[in-house]
């Protein structure tokens, strides 16, 4: 019955840690058992809440890293001063239990028609392209444009290597330090980096763009310059910062 499922979605349910991968020195993955979690969209979140043992209360959104039917997984990045990641980061250990509701969100959600599909992440905004990678496993064109500000800072680093060139076409910038002997690129992203990474507009891309504020504008806008429809374009802003 509709109604359930949207009263389901809004019901908080106890996650269980079952595991965890450090991504990057700042980003961890944590694997979560929700029972009653009903599956997923690629590109939709959660709300996490933690409570404290005098019952204070915090609550943050997660986009949710796994492809549908698979352990579910949200990303997470550490902010310095931040009230929440640095516990989701630093302190979550196996067995550990928070709360979750969700999943969340009808429009940042791909969903395969056939049309290529272009992913462009600032930092952890690779959390939720990353669903979507994950799901495709190679079945639509996609093409990821990922911004970081070093190479020790790619979140996925590893599984990235392997999707590229299998149905995912995989583009790195570095912002802010680059390796000996680097070659991608070294530019913020704006019109000049997405007219050689982007598909031309006639070729009618959903796009997908997700990060901080500032990342998200920049990227539209530049897409936008370059002819695409306002309307293909889909954005998720994590927040303020980066
Ligand atoms: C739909 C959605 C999906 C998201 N998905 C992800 C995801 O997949 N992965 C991920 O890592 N994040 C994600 N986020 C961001 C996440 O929800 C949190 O905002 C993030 O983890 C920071 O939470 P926090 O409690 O650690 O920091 P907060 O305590 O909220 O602080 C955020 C920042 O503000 C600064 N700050 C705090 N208080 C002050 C103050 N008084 N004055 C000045 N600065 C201050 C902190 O230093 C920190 O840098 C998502 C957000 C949205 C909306």
């Amino acid at each position: 019955m509709a109604g359930t499922a949207v009263l389901g979605r809004l019901t908080w349910l106890v996650a269980d840690v079952a595991g965890s991968v450090e991504e990057t020195p700042r980003v961890r993955t944590l694997l979560l058992d929700a029972e009653g979690l009903v599956d997923h969209r690629p590109g939709q979140h959660l709300d996490v809440r933690l409570t404290a043992e005098d019952g204070y209360q915090a609550q943050r959104s997660y986009s949710i890293a796994s492809a549908p039917g698979e352990q579910l997984a949200i990303t997470v990045e550490r902010l310095t001063d931040g009230e929440v990641s640095p516990w989701l980061v630093d302190e979550a250990h196996d067995g550990d239990r928070f709360e979750v509701r969700g999943p969340i969100g009808g429009y940042f959600v791909w969903e395969d028609d056939g049309r290529p599909v272009f992913l462009v992440g600032g930092g952890s905004g690779v959390v939720p392209l990353m669903a979507m990678i994950r799901s495709s496993s190679g079945s639509a064109r996609m093409r990821l444009l990922y911004s970081s500000r070093t190479l020790e800072d790619v979140i996925y680093r590893g599984e990235l290597a392997e999707h590229d060139g299998h149905g995912v076409e995989v583009f790195y910038t570095l912002t802010r330090a680059q390796p000996p002997g680097w070659t991608g690129y070294s530019r913020r992203i704006g019109v000049d980096l997405l007219r050689e990474v982007a598909w031309p507009a006639t070729e009618r891309p959903q796009v997908f763009i997700c990060g901080s504020t500032r990342f998200v504008d920049a990227a539209a806008d530049g897409l936008v310059e370059l002819g695409y429809e306002p309307e293909s374009i889909r954005t998720e802003r994590f927040g303020a910062t980066g």
